[in-house]
């Protein structure tokens, strides 16, 4: 059994009592980025305490920056379609909902879509899709995921492209990894049964291990980056964390490493969404500081992603606390980018709090000292995985990610930015590449003055 209800529960019950005298080496061995027993998870869980939540909040900080440096990677979501067979009570997708405008794109209108999303600067996208046995099959996924690559402008093209949709067939998935897809993400909504089982009440989504043992059919598939996810507001954030954890750890003992990625998304308010609207499980700022925080201890080489979900200035403290992947400028129904540029308003999937254009995202994370990058680099050279976690355990990340970052970062300044990002992004970039050890320092601005010369994709 991957997750078991009892076992979590038991757990919680136990760490409650346990009082918060052990929290303190809890966080002695977490800040020398080891990770965390479920056990030990459980206790910073149970923690209430202002004062001791402020230490994990403080460790998480150590290692995120130890182990991530100053760079923070952007996307953007792309909607391919709204249609779906499935009920879920907190999306504004479901079936039942007759007051929204269904759409699939085309693949020309899905060209235009990617279009607009490079003449922004994003390089890597995660493609969305609803469940729909006509509008979403694999061949319509293999075709929209291929014509995506495809398509280039200017000096634009998608260098990864992620997908979010349901959880396929071991076949499926073969075909999927065959499209050469960056991670395969799906998010269990909740791991608790009984809530599972409620918000669920039709379609091929009721059927909870279908959807928990996706992953393992991915690996079998051969498809070693994926994306976890939880959505928080549906359950208990505690039982939902743990749970996550031991996922996790499942899929690190069977196929030797766990999810690439962990996405916190939380309730936003939804068209004809009932669960979405009355969150069953609300999460507060403060809970949800406390618990991207305590993923970021327990779990700290796997990437954490945030949504525009969330307002900007919560946004600019998680990124301080765990979050590595941002997405930015997003729209969140298909064909969403198009009308924006040409004003059209739209039901989107759920409300967005930060409606920033990926520009300002960019000139505001600057300012707080961060280097925005769109690097690709170890997907493309097959540092995924196993792979991948061999590398990010011995100190790669902050060698070889910074580096990569500041060079994708100077591409979007030649290319993208506006006069005052490319004014405050340069300040920013001598001031990361200054910090880089000599021989890196030299090999990277070799590569920097490629890029200048009109040359693009420079990477380690
Ligand atoms: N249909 C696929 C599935 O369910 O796996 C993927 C697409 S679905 C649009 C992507 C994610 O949106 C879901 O997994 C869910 O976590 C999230 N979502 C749905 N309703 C939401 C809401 N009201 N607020 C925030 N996120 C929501
Ligand atoms: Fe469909 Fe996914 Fe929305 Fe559920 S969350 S209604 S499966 S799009």
């Amino acid at each position: 059994m991957i997750i078991n209800d009892k076992q979590i529960e038991s757990l919680l019950a136990g760490a409650a009592k346990s009082g918060p005298s052990l929290v303190a080496d809890i966080l002695a061995k977490a800040r020398e980025t080891k990770g965390l027993t479920p056990a030990e998870t459980a206790v910073l869980l149970q923690c209430e305490d202002k004062g001791l939540i402020q230490q994990i909040l403080q460790a998480a900080k150590h290692v995120k920056e130890e182990i991530y440096g100053k760079r923070l990677v952007l996307f953007a979501p792309l909607y391919v379609t709204n249609e779906c067979i499935n009920n879920c009570l907190y999306c504004g997708f479901r079936k039942d909902n007759t007051s929204l405008t269904r759409k699939t794109l085309s693949l020309d209108e899905l060209a235009e879509e990617v279009t607009i999303l490079e003449d922004m600067g994003h390089k890597r996208i995660l493609m969305v899709f609803g469940e729909h046995p006509r509008h979403s099959n694999i061949d319509f996924i293999e075709k929209s995921i291929a014509r995506a690559y495809a398509t280039k402008s200017k000096k634009g093209e998608m260098r990864r492209i992620n997908v979010n949709l349901a959880p396929l067939s071991l076949e499926d998935f073969k075909r999927l990894k065959a499209a050469k897809i960056g991670t395969y993400q799906a998010f269990q909504e909740t791991y608790h049964r009984e809530t599972y089982k409620y918000l669920h009440p039709s379609g091929k989504k009721a059927d909870y291990d279908w959807r928990v043992t996706a992953f393992d059919r991915a690996q079998q598939a051969g498809i070693d980056d994926i994306g976890a996810g939880v959505l928080f507001g549906l359950y208990d954030y505690k039982f939902e964390v743990l749970a996550l954890q031991y996922h996790s750890m499942h899929l690190e003992k069977e196929y030797g490493s766990g999810p690439h990625t962990i996405s916190v998304p939380r309730l936003e308010p939804a068209l004809n969404a009932p669960a979405a609207n009355c969150p069953p499980h609300p999460v507060s700022d403060e809970e949800f500081k406390k618990l991207v925080a305590i993923i970021r201890l327990a779990v700290p080489y796997t990437g954490m992603i945030l949504s525009t979900r969330e307002a900007p200035a919560l946004r600019d403290e998680l990124v301080g606390l765990g979050i590595s992947q941002l997405s930015a400028g997003s729209r969140t129904y298909p064909g969403g980018y198009k009308d924006q540029l040409a004003h059209v308003e739209v039901e989107e999937q759920f409300q967005i709090e930060d409606t920033r254009p990926l520009d300002q995202v960019i000139y505001d994370l600057c300012k707080i000292g961060y280097i925005p990058s769109f690097c690709t680099a170890c997907y493309r050279l097959g540092r995924t995985g196993e792979n991948f976690m061999g590398f990010a355990k011995t100190g790669f990340i902050r060698n070889f990610c910074t580096p990569n970052a500041l060079l994708t970062f100077k591409e979007y300044l030649l290319d993208y930015a506006l006069p005052a990002t490319r004014e405050l992004g340069e300040r920013v970039f001598k001031e990361h590449l200054d910090k880089l050890p000599e021989n890196i320092r030299e090999k990277t601005l070799a590569k920097c003055r490629e890029l200048e010369a009109g040359e693009r994709d420079r990477y380690f």
